[in-house]
C-alpha cells in the first residue's frame, strides 16, 4: 500500500515498470527489494518532486514534511538514527533518471556525518573509516552543493599521497584522512564563505536540491541533446542507507555482470575492490581484483551474490549488470540494469537466453540489431596493445586491411595483376578510379565525407575505407603521402587501415577473417554443428528473422562475382543493376565516342555487344530470381573528361604546334556537353530524346540474352527499369520505345517476351505525381539517394565535405541525411508516392534501392510504409534480413 506522500515513494512501494516516475535506479532498487535481494532500506523522491520543482525554482509545497516522515521510517527500519554519534545513520544521495545518463548528474555520500558523529566512531575505534567518510561527504557536498571545482580536491589528494607516500588512497591512515577532512573544510570555506552544516537535515535537504538542480546543468544538457533524452523528465533522488565497503579488510566494493559482456559466456563476471566504495571501483585508481580471486577469500559471499544474480537474470530474462558492496562480511546489492554489451555478446546471449527458456526466439530477436550484426561481418584487426594509429579520417566503410601504399589507379591495378595487396591514397576519387578502387584491399582520402564518391563505392565494393584522413596531403606526381609532423610516406610504404575506427597506421597489422560473414556465405547446414558460439547464434537469429520478416532482400549487384555473393548472403534477386556500372573504367570512352559522334554506331554496337554478353552471365548467376536492370544513368562527368584538364592539354598542345584535329573535336564536344550541374542534368530517362540509339541497345540486349537463355533451358526473370523519370510523358515515351524493341526481337525469334517495366521514383516530381506514372509502371522503385538530393537540393557529392559535416557538429541536423533516411521530408515523399501509386494501381510493386535500403536505422521507416523489397549492395544484405526480421516481430 501507498503512504500518501505523493512526492516520495518508499523502495517497496514501487516496481521496475515505474522508471518514469522512480527513474532507472531507483525503479531497479524497488524491483530487487520487492524480490527480497538484500537492499539497503531507502526512499526515492519522486522525478514529479524534481519537475515541481524545476517548474518553480522553488520547493513544491509539502516535499520537505514528506522527506522528514520517510527518513523516520527510514531510521525505524535500520534500526539507527540520523545525526545520533550513538547509532549514526547516514545515508546517500543520489541521482536516477528514466534514462541511464552516466556521470551526467550528482550524487552525494555520507550525508549525516558530522564532527559529533566523527568523534564517536573515532572513540569506537573506527577513526580511519570515520575520517574517509567524512571527507568523501566534504568533497562531494562541496562540490555538488556548493560548486567547488572538483579538481581542487582531487589536487589536495594527490599532493597528501605524494607527502605520505602513499601508493593508492587506501594506503592512508586515520590521522591522514583526518588531516584531509580538515584541508577539505578549509578548501570550501575559502572558496564559498560556508562551511558543511553540521545539521545532518540541512546536509540532506541541500543534497536533494542539488540533485534536482543538477538536471540543468551543462554536461546534463549536453548528453541528452546527443542522446535524444527529452528535457522535462528531470531526475529523481534516491535516499538510502549507507552501507560501507570501506570499513576494513573485510569490507569493499564491486561491480559485475551476469554473464561476460563481451564474449557473451555464461558465468559471472566482474571486479571487486576491498576496502573501497563504489566509486573507487569505477575511478581506476587501484586495479580490482576478479571476482573469482573473492570467490577464493570469501566462498560463501561469492556464492550469495552468484545466486542474488541468477535470480536477478532469471528475473529480467537479460543480461543484468550489478553494483554491490560487502560491508563487514555482510552482502549488499546496491543497483541493477540491463547490461551494454558487445556485437558478439549481443547475439549470443539472445540465443542462449532462449536454450535456457527464459525468452523465444522472436524476443531473441529483438535483443539484436543490424548495426550490431554488421560490426560482426567485417574482417578486424588482431588485438595490439599500445598500438597509435598515424592518422584519423572518417570511418567510412568498415573493415581491416593493409598494404603497400599506391597514389593512382594504373598502379594499383599494375601492382595487385602482380600479386601485391595494395592501399590507394588519392585527395579524392572520381569515376576513373573505380579500376584503382576495386583493386585496392584499403582506400584513403584526404578530401570527402561519408558520402563522397570513394565512400560509396568502397561500401559497395566491401572495400576499406577511410576518407578525410586529417592532416594528409597525397602528391600523385611525386608519389609521396606526407602527414603533419613530417611524416613522409613514399610509395610502396605499408599500412594498415581500420575502417571501422577511422585508422591509418604505420606497418602490416595481423587481419583475421569475420568467422560470422564465412558462416552465412556458406551456407552451414545446421546450426547445431557449429563450434562458435556467436556464430551459431547469429546463424540461428536470421534464420528466424527470414522466417518472419515481410519485407523481400535484394541486391544492388552489376557483376556476376557480385551477384553470387549476394545469393550467399541471402538475396533474392537483383533489385537494382546500375548499367553505367558495366561501362567504366577503359570503356568509358564507348561513351564519350558515343555522344562525340565520333563513329557512334561503331560504338553502339560495341555496348549492345558488352551488355548482351554480361546481362547474359548476370542473368544466369541469378537464375530463377528476378533481375533488374536499369537504362543507363550516367552523369556526363563522370564519363567525360574534365574539361579544365583538357583545356589545358589543348593549350599546352597548341602552343607547341602539337594540336591535332582529334584533339580539338574533343575538347569542342566536351566544351558542348559540360554541364555546369551534372547532376541535374542530362541523366536516366533525359537520354531518350538525345540518344535513344542508347536505350535501345539496352534493351535489345537484354531481350536477346533472355530468349537465348530461355531457348537453352534457363530460367531466368529480367525486368527494366527507367531512371530519373520527372514526368508521365517521360514515362510513356520511354515505354513505348522499350516495347516496341521487345516485340522486334521477339518477332525476329518467333518467341513472346515480356519484360515487366517499372520506374525510379527519385525525384520529388516523381512522387507527386506518383498516381499518374503508377498507371504505366509495373512497380515503383525509391531511389532515395537522388530523393534525398533533389528534395534537400544538396549535392550527394560535395554536401558532406562542404557544410553537412559541419552542420552536424554544430547539432543543426542530428544524422547525415545521406545514410540515414530522412522520415519528415524524403521519408513524407516515399510514404506519399507508395499510397497513391498504390491506389492508383493496386497491387503495384514497391522497391527501395538507394543507400537507405541498407541502413539498419532506415528499414523501419520502409516496413512501416509498405514497401515490398530493398536492394542493397551484397556485403550489406545479412544486416537487411536480420532488421526486417525484427521489425516484424
Ligand atoms: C538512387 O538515386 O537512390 C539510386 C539508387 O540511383 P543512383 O544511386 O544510381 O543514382
Ligand atoms: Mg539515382
Amino acid at each position: 500500500e501507498r503512504t500518501a506522500r505523493p512526492f516520495v515513494l518508499e523502495l517497496h512501494e514501487g516496481d521496475r515498470t515505474m522508471a518514469a516516475l522512480l527513474g532507472g535506479k531507483g525503479a531497479g532498487l524497488a524491483e530487487m527489494s520487492r524480490l527480497g535481494l538484500p537492499v539497503p532500506p531507502g526512499f526515492i523522491v519522486t522525478t514529479e518532486a524534481c519537475r515541481a520543482w524545476l517548474a518553480g525554482a522553488r520547493e513544491p509545497d509539502g516535499l520537505w514534511d514528506q522527506i522528514e516522515a520517510a527518513m523516520v521510517d527510514l531510521e525505524r527500519r535500520s534500526g539507527l538514527r540520523f545525526g545520533d554519534p550513538s547509532a549514526p545513520l547516514l545515508v546517500s544521495v543520489r541521482s536516477g533518471a528514466r534514462f541511464s545518463m552516466p556521470g551526467m548528474m550528482e550524487t552525494v555520500l555520507d550525508v549525516g556525518m558530522n564532527d559529533a558523529v566523527a568523534a564517536a566512531l573515532v572513540a569506537r575505534g573506527e577513526g580511519r573509516f570515520a575520517w574517509d567518510s567524512y571527507r568523501r561527504l566534504v568533497q562531494m557536498y562541496g562540490r555538488t552543493v556548493l560548486g567547488v571545482d572538483g579538481a581542487l580536491f582531487d589536487e589536495q589528494l594527490t599532493r597528501l599521497r605524494q607527502q605520505t607516500g602513499a601508493a593508492t588512497d587506501a594506503e592512508l591512515d586515520a590521522a591522514d584522512l583526518e588531516r584531509l577532512t580538515a584541508g577539505f573544510r578549509w578548501l570550501v570555506h575559502e572558496r564559498t564563505g560556508e562551511d558543511l552544516p553540521q545539521d545532518p537535515r540541512e546536509q540532506l535537504h541541500r543534497a536533494v536540491v542539488a540533485v534536482f538542480a543538477s538536471w540543468n546543468g551543462e554536461r546534463a544538457r549536453l548528453y541528452r541533446a546527443l542522446e535524444g533524452i527529452p528535457d522535462d523528465l528531470g531526475t529523481a533522488v534516491n535516499v538510502v542507507q549507507m552501507v560501507f565497503g570501506n570499513r576494513g579488510e573485510r569490507s569493499g566494493s564491486g561491480v559485475c555482470f551476469t554473464r561476460d559482456p563481451v564474449s557473451g559466456a555464461p558465468g559471472v563476471f566482474g571486479d571487486y575492490l576491498p576496502d573501497a566504495q563504489g566509486e573507487d571501483v569505477v575511478s581506476g585508481s587501484r586495479s580490482p581484483m576478479d571476482l573469482s580471486e573473492l570467490g577464493r577469500r570469501e566462498p560463501a559471499l561469492h556464492q550469495e551474490l552468484s545466486t542474488h544474480l541468477r535470480t536477478l537474470e532469471e528475473h529480467y530474462r537479460d543480461l543484468c549488470d550489478v553494483e554491490f558492496t560487502v560491508e563487514q562480511g555482510r552482502l549488499w546489492i546496491l543497483q541493477t540494469r540491463l547490461g551494454k554489451r558487445s556485437p558478439a555478446a549481443a547475439f549470443r546471449i539472445a540465443v542462449e537466453l532462449v536454450d535456457e527458456g527464459l525468452i523465444d526466439l522472436d524476443e531473441a530477436l529483438t535483443r539484436v540489431d543490424g548495426t550490431q550484426l554488421q560490426t560482426l561481418l567485417h574482417p578486424t584487426f588482431a588485438s595490439q596493445e599500445g598500438l597509435t594509429p598515424l592518422a584519423h579520417g572518417l570511418a567510412a566503410s568498415p573493415g581491416a586491411a593493409y598494404g603497400q601504399l599506391v597514389f593512382d589507379s594504373a598502379t594499383a591495378m599494375e601492382w595487385t595483376a602482380i600479386g601485391r595487396a595494395v592501399v590507394l591514397a588519392r585527395p579524392e576519387t572520381s569515376p576513373d578510379d573505380f579500376g584503382g578502387l576495386l583493386a585496392a584491399r584499403a582506400v584513403i582520402t584526404s578530401r570527402g565525407g561519408l558520402t563522397s564518391h570513394a565512400a560509396v563505392v568502397a561500401r559497395g565494393l566491401g572495400r576499406t575505407c577511410v576518407t578525410g584522413v586529417e592532416g594528409l596531403v597525397v602528391d600523385p606526381v611525386a608519389r609521396v603521402a606526407t602527414l603533419p609532423g613530417g611524416v613522409s610516406l613514399p610509395e610502396g610504404t605499408v599500412v594498415s587501415v581500420d575502417g571501422t575506427a577511422g585508422e591509418v597506421y604505420a606497418g602490416q597489422r595481423d587481419v583475421e577473417p569475420s568467422a560470422v560473414s564465412t558462416a552465412i556465405s556458406q551456407g552451414v547446414p545446421h546450426t547445431a554443428e557449429i563450434s562458435d558460439s556467436t556464430v551459431r547464434a547469429v546463424l540461428t537469429l536470421l534464420a528466424h528473422a527470414d522466417l518472419r520478416r515481410r519485407l523481400g532482400v535484394m541486391a544492388n549487384a552489376e557483376t556476376p562475382d557480385e551477384a553470387r555473393a549476394a545469393r550467399r548472403f541471402g538475396a533474392e534477386g537483383i533489385g537494382l543493376c546500375r548499367t553505367e556500372h558495366m561501362l567504366l573504367g577503359e570503356r568509358r570512352v564507348l561513351v564519350e565516342r558515343l555522344v562525340t559522334d565520333d563513329d557512334r554506331a561503331g560504338a553502339l554496337a560495341e555496348i549492345e555487344a558488352l551488355a548482351l554478353e554480361e546481362f547474359t552471365s548476370l542473368l544466369v548467376a541469378m537464375e530463377g530470381l528476378p533481375v533488374v536492370v536499369r537504362l543507363l544513368d550516367p552523369p556526363m562527368h563522370e564519363f567525360l573528361p574534365d574539361l579544365v584538364d583538357l583545356s589545358v592539354e589543348a593549350a599546352v598542345a597548341a602552343e607547341r604546334g602539337t594540336l591535332d584535329a582529334a584533339l580539338e573535336r574533343r575538347l569542342s564536344t566536351t566544351r558542348r556537353w559540360h554541364e555546369s550541374n551534372p547532376m541535374l542534368g542530362l541523366r536516366g530517362v533525359r537520354l531518350l530524346t538525345v540518344l535513344p540509339q542508347i536505350i535501345d541497345a539496352q534493351v535489345r540486349a537484354l531481350a536477346e540474352a533472355t530468349i537465348a537463355l530461355r531457348a537453352a533451358g534457363h530460367d531466368v526473370r529480367p525486368e527494366l527499369m527507367v531512371p530519373l523519370v520527372a514526368d508521365v510523358a517521360e514515362l510513356t515515351a520511354a515505354r513505348e520505345r522499350m516495347e516496341g524493341i521487345v516485340a522486334d526481337v521477339a518477332r525476329a525469334h518467333d518467341a513472346s517476351l515480356h519484360l515487366p517495366i517499372g520506374v525510379m521514383v527519385e525525384l520529388p516530381r516523381a512522387a507527386l505525381t506518383a498516381a499518374a506514372l503508377a498507371d504505366h509502371a509495373d512497380f515503383f522503385s525509391f531511389g532515395t539517394n537522388d530523393l534525398t538530393q533533389t528534395s534537400w537540393g544538396m549535392s550527394r557529392d560535395d554536401a558532406e565535405a562542404n557544410f553537412l559535416a559541419a552542420y552536424r557538429e554544430a547539432g543543426i541536423l542530428a544524422t547525415d541525411p545521406f545514410k540515414t533516411l530522412d522520415e519528415a521530408g524524403v521519408g513524407a515523399l516515399v510514404a506519399m508516392a507508395a499510397r497513391d501509386g498504390r491506389r492508383a494501381r493496386p497491387g503495384l510493386g514497391l522497391g527501395a534501392c538507394g543507400e537507405h535500403a541498407g541502413d539498419p536505422a532506415s528499414i523501419g521507416f520502409f516496413a512501416r510504409t509498405g514497401i515490398d523489397y530493398l536492394s542493397c549492395s551484397p556485403p550489406r544484405i545479412p544486416v537487411v534480413r536480420l532488421e526486417a526480421g525484427r521489425q516484424a516481430v
